[in-house]
């Protein structure tokens, strides 16, 4: 369970992304297509080139969350999580 003071809530409160529905995917596919997001929104983890590496996204492509920050933090915000085969990468 995370604690309301995990220090990546105070990187990100999060807010913005609550209730949010967010696709899977890997580093390869985002610095394939959304090479802009670098890193983890809330623990600043890099964005690596490999498809060993699990990323979530939310729909609108804002920001993207690193495998551990979703599992500590998916009940507390309720992100709902989709399949992945959906992603709009073009948006
Ligand atoms: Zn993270």
């Amino acid at each position: 369970m995370v604690e309301k003071d995990d220090w990546r809530l105070l990187v990100n409160n999060g807010e913005s992304l609550r209730k949010a529905c967010v696709n899977p995917t890997d580093g390869e596919e985002i610095y394939k297509y959304a090479p802009q997001l670098k890193k983890c929104v809330f623990c600043f983890a890099p964005v690596h080139n490999t498809p060993h590496q699990w990323w979530f996204i939310p729909i609108d492509l804002s920001c993207c969350i690193c495998e551990d920050c979703f599992n500590d933090f998916k009940e507390m915000f309720e992100w709902k999580k989709l399949d992945g085969w959906d992603i709009d990468w073009r948006d």
